[in-house]
């Protein structure tokens, strides 16, 4: 199962959480991936990791896994999702 990295964008703590990429592509087209920090409260964000998914997953299953992931992004950004937008554009806040 993929492994995900969230980063605290206050304390900068980092949890890794495993989910299916149905799950992933479900929480991210509700906009629940974002939770909140055990440590201070704050918010995380998710931290692209391309290496573990090189160790977890075929060659395969990243193609496909990038693809549903490049799909649901799209679909984000046609509703005008904000966060979709700058996921792929970037914050000009940060
Ligand atoms: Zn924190």
């Amino acid at each position: 199962m993929p492994s995900y990295t969230f980063a605290c964008s206050s304390c900068n703590s980092r949890e890794n959480i495993e989910m299916s990429v149905k799950e992933y592509s479900q929480k991210y087209a509700n906009n629940l991936l974002n939770t909140t920090c055990g440590i201070c409260g704050g918010k995380t964000n998710r931290v692209y990791n391309a290496v573990s998914s090189k160790i977890s997953r075929s060659s395969a299953e990243i193609v496909s896994a990038a693809k549903e992931e490049a799909r649901k992004i799209v679909e984000d950004i046609n509703r005008g999702s904000s966060k979709a937008i700058i996921d792929v554009y970037g914050d000009t806040d940060s």
